[in-house]
């Protein structure tokens, strides 16, 4: 298993099958609160990430507690990333959790460095830190502590209601350095939203969770993204979400359409085949074959649709397509206080 060479500790006797061959090296974790779900508990050996190379967007560092995600969006390409760890991209990415139980531990190590230049640090660039493991293991409160003693600004983007109980310590931590807070809004209708995205918070709890944000003194940022072709793209369903994202302090919207990475896509296909069959023809012609991003024509229509919507409601932000151009992850934040650029979401 690739990730071996990152763990160390005891073995649980009730490991999954296969994973007790590590032999001393992962704990996995079943409780009653969490049905179906496996929390294999990891001591990690690094904390920060740099991203590799030449990056177009404006972090080179984030911190990633969890792999895999209880959020379970169908469409999330991360998905890929738990092959790495011998898991399937598809169920095995909602319920087989890694948590990084020392990362706080680990952190405050690495930005007690003197070489740590205190870079902006991006949480929530990979899987959401605030999904519902972090209910049981409470890995960000020490986290933000960590960089807010250090003076490292950083962001955190979420689809979870969960950012809520942090708020306070968000806030005093941005008394000392820079923090951002923003939430991922793909889908306000909640039938489709249980469906696509599962394990996610309704819309209306992440409504509320902006308005929380805004009301603590931060100024959140949406990521109204993916929007998905026939699905979500008609004015009135996205002019009615910007209204109510604005009533509840939302500052910066920024919107694109659905991206099919490998990984992803054949989950979402799968999906499509099963909840949305008339639509599969329609979506095999706008992403076939290898394709990743809707065409440019799609695109752009959606762009005329949108940004009138924006500037009606009195939101600032724009399409995607107009950010620094996408890495290899699924989003990021951005800056709550200045005009930073806007980012470009992953998925
Ligand atoms: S898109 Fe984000 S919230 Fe959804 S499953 Fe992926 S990492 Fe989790």
């Amino acid at each position: 298993m690739r990730w071996q060479g990152q763990q160390v500790g005891a073995t649980d006797p009730d490991a999954l099958p296969g994973l007790e061959s590590l032999g001393g090296l992962v704990r996995s974790v079943t409780t009653p609160e969490f049905a179906g779900m496996t929390f294999h508990e990891v001591l990690a050996k690094s904390a920060l990430n740099h991203v590799p190379g030449p990056s177009a967007m404006p972090f080179d560092w984030t911190v990633n507690p969890y792999r895999g995600c209880s959020h379970a969006c169908v469409y999330c390409f991360a998905r890929r990333t738990h092959e790495y760890l011998d898991f399937d991209s598809g169920a095995d990415f909602d319920r087989e959790i890694v948590v990084k139980t020392n990362v706080a531990e680990v952190l405050r190590r690495e930005l007690a460095r003197p070489s740590w230049a205190r870079e902006h640090v991006a949480l929530g660039t990979n899987t959401d830190p605030y999904q519902r493991a972090e209910g049981r293991y409470r890995l960000m409160p020490d986290i933000i502590e960590a960089l807010a003693d250090s003076g490292t600004p950083f962001s955190v983007l979420t689809k979870g209601t969960l950012l809520r109980r942090d708020l306070p310590a968000l806030a005093a931590a941005a008394s000392v350095v820079d923090v951002d807070v923003s939430m991922s809004i793909a889908i306000s209708h909640d039938a489709l939203r249980e469906s696509l995205e599962p394990g996610a918070p309704t819309f209306r709890a992440r409504v509320e969770t902006i308005r929380a944000a805004s009301e603590a003194g931060f100024r959140p940022m949406v990521f109204l993204m993916p929007i998905l072709p026939h699905l979500t793209d008609d004015a009135a369903i996205i002019d009615d979400a910007l209204r109510q994202l604005k009533e509840a302090g939302a500052r910066r919207v920024v919107f694109g359409a659905l991206h099919l990475r490998p990984g992803a896509k054949e989950w979402f296909w799968q999906w499509l085949e099963r909840e949305r069959p008339d639509l599969l023809p329609l979506y095999r012609g706008l992403y076939p074959g290898a394709s990743v991003s809707a065409p440019v024509g799609y695109r752009k229509l959606l762009s005329a649709r949108v940004r009138p919507l924006l500037r009606r409601h009195g939101l600032t932000g724009g399409a995607e397509d107009d950010a620094p151009a996408p890495r290899a992850s699924r989003l990021m934040p951005v800056r709550a206080t200045a005009s930073a650029p806007a980012p470009a979401m992953l998925f």
